[in-house]
């Protein structure tokens, strides 16, 4: 059959189907009939509203699926196999052999942890009564804070109720003696040292005697926990954010013994180099050790948070302020509402200057 042909038969078809009555003898186009019959007062089932969303809109979960999310414990892997190469942190480099400065690979934010064994700080007068007049301390290695070592001397360190021996000196002498333990340390010889700022020592305590060679001192006071700090080298403190006195958050640790330190005391200048340090028990807690890795995830300025929100201060609360016989000054460690402002001034207790 030709085209013309196939033509010439559509035409006798719909003749004949007009002939007949019809409308048209296209199919008129029919919504499909809903599968089932509706209930009455329900939703009829194929109305949009009452189809299931990932329906009529597939959704696609970024954390769904396992293979969405960041392998986590691989990058903890890696970063730790980074840090088991021992290289220095970028931030300390030059303070120890290893690999070549990269911190651009790094995160700027990121230090290094010293782990701080107990160890003890003493006086050339204290010196000399453990291990004889004259003497004083003799380096072994230099350790990564500028000028400081541990010395080839230990000493034995009795409490109440335990000892410890090979108690490592870490020279030079200084002005005064400081012992520094952690707190498993301190259960140990049966004292409680109050958590300190290494260098601080009022309020510390004693209790315990140190015993060398050649004689024996008693501490009255200078056993501390030293407070978990963070040395800054000036030239890093622009990179990492911080000033001296000022407290920081720090991450630190592997999957599943990762943790985040608060407290952590900011200490700076030409004699440090950028290192955090923990003790034995914060760095078992934590499962790190000295090399690792650590983040700096918050700043505290000076101690205090660094956006000090003053509260706000409303006509009601003037009323009370007022009836207890206090000012209400412009420029206070307050925010005054207009109303505030102006209730302050009609109760004659509004004063211009704090
Ligand atoms: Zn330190």
């Amino acid at each position: 059959m030709n085209k013309d042909a196939l033509e010439g038969l559509s035409e006798k078809i719909a003749s004949q189907l007009a002939a007949a009555g019809a409308q048209s003898w296209l199919p008129a186009p029919v919504r499909p009939e809903p599968p089932g019959r509706p209930t009455a007062g329900a939703l009829p089932a194929w109305a949009a509203s009452a189809q299931p969303l990932s329906d009529v809109a597939p959704v696609r979960r970024s954390s769904g699926h396992p293979r969405n999310r960041p392998d986590y414990p691989a990058m903890v892997v890696a970063e730790r196999q980074a840090a088991a190469g021992r290289g220095p942190s970028p931030f300390t480099a030059g303070s120890k052999e290893g690999a070549p400065r990269n911190a651009a690979a790094r995160s700027p934010r990121e230090v290094s942890i010293g782990v701080s064994n107990r160890h003890l700080h003493v006086s050339e007068r204290d010196f000399a009564t453990l291990f004889g007049a004259g003497k004083s301390p003799t380096a072994q290695r230099a350790i990564s804070q500028p000028g400081q070592f541990a010395a080839i001397e230990t000493v034995a360190v009795a409490g109440p109720s335990g000892r410890i021996e090979g108690v490592r000196i870490v020279g030079p002498a200084r002005g005064q003696t400081q012992l520094e333990l952690s707190p498993a340390d301190g259960r140990t010889l049966g004292i409680q040292a109050p958590v300190m700022v290494s260098g601080r020592l009022e309020g510390s305590t004693g209790g315990v005697a140190i015993e060398g060679p050649a004689g024996k001192v008693t501490l009255a006071s200078g056993v501390i926990v030293a407070q978990r700090h963070l040395h800054v080298a000036p030239a890093d403190a622009k990179q990492l954010g911080v000033a001296d006195g000022d407290v920081v958050a720090v991450e630190c640790g592997p999957a599943g013994r990762r943790v985040t330190l608060h407290d952590v005391v900011v200490r700076m200048g030409p004699a440090h180099a950028t290192e955090m340090h923990l003790d034995t028990d914060e760095a078992n807690a934590a499962q790190v050790g000295s090399g690792d890795r650590a983040q700096v995830v918050a700043v505290a300025r000076g101690g205090r948070p660094s956006s000090r929100r003053r509260p706000l201060v409303t006509e009601r609360d003037v009323v009370r302020m007022a009836a207890r016989g206090e000012v209400v000054a412009a420029g206070g460690p307050y925010l005054l509402t207009p109303a505030a402002r102006d209730r302050a001034k009609a109760l004659g207790v509004w004063r211009e200057t704090p």
